[in-house]
């Protein structure tokens, strides 16, 4: 059986940094995408080298994990726990924020000196209740981790970074049932592929356009969410372009979320924020 779309949603488009960003998530007209909070997708954008890319300042994370996809381009990572950490394109930076981290992100300085396309999604996956406040953890996952599953023969590649799908486990440690992979199409496909056996499946399209079960266009910057009952979908590609599938349990819990802080309570925010100031959180000195 098919799963049916439930929705198709456009971005709101802001910035962040030096990036300009298409933002699917949060929207008003998509309500639960629990347990997704945030999607940004910045560029693609070419950087001059005249003009200094410049970095995220360090600033502090708790409660939720963040979770940077690079399709183009490198980014370099430094944070409170001393990593530091650079990856290109098709690999993953997955930060568990837990109690409480400081990092700076961004452009690498060999984008920052010498300029260079960037492209890539920060998703924020939230933490269940009982797991807001473990030790924080930083992952890096390189090509050679992120097995590759070819669908619809060979015009699309999906390469699983966490989670079961298509007979293969991503290397992603995560604190919830979730799935997420990176896609890649060519134009003039059209076949089925499997639905991810979670009950919130969204699928993202960075770039280029796909016919979704016979009857649902969704071009670039927009979003479709799944019904929760199905096990295939059709998909006919109606051009090249890269995608981001994402399927997970929803957590059902309370939200507070503010800045750069998601708990379940306005008092766990007033929490974060004193912690923060109070240094509680670690810190880092970034000089780029
Ligand atoms: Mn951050």
């Amino acid at each position: 059986m098919k799963r049916p779309v439930r929705i198709i949603t456009s971005s709101l488009m802001t910035g962040v940094g030096p990036l300009v960003v298409a933002q699917p998530l949060p929207v008003s007209a998509l309500r639960n995408a629990d347990p997704f909070l945030l999607l940004h997708h910045a560029g693609p954008q070419t950087f001059d080298p005249q003009v200094k890319a410049h970095r995220i300042e360090p600033h502090p994370h708790r409660g939720f994990e963040p979770v940077t996809f690079v399709f183009k381009g490198s980014v370099l990572h430094r944070d409170s726990l001393g990593n530091e950490g650079q990856i290109g394109a098709g690999e993953v930076q997955w930060i568990t924020s837990g109690s409480g981290i400081v990092h700076s992100e961004g452009p690498t300085p060999e984008v920052q000196e010498s300029g260079g396309e960037l492209e890539l999604i920060q998703l924020w996956v939230n933490l269940p209740a009982n797991k807001k406040m473990i030790t924080p953890t930083y992952q890096e996952l390189h090509h050679g981790d992120i097995p590759r599953i070819h669908a619809l023969d060979g015009a699309l590649t999906l390469d699983v970074v966490a989670g079961e799908y298509g007979g293969v486990s991503g290397p992603a440690t995560t604190h919830s049932p979730l799935m997420t992979a990176m896609g890649h199409f060519t134009k003039g496909a059209v076949g089925t592929i499997a639905a991810p056996q979670y009950e919130q499946v969204l699928l993202y399209v960075l770039n280029g356009s796909l016919r979704i079960n016979g009857e649902h266009v969704v071009d670039r910057h927009h979003l479709a969410a799944f019904d929760i009952a199905g096990d295939t979908i059709d998909i006919e590609t109606l051009s090249d372009g890269s995608l981001l599938l994402l399927a997970g349990e929803p957590l059902r819990e309370p939200i507070a979320m503010h800045g750069p802080f998601v708990m379940n309570t306005d008092d766990e925010l007033r929490t974060a924020f004193r912690d923060f100031a109070g240094g509680k959180m670690g810190t880092l000195v970034d000089n780029e």
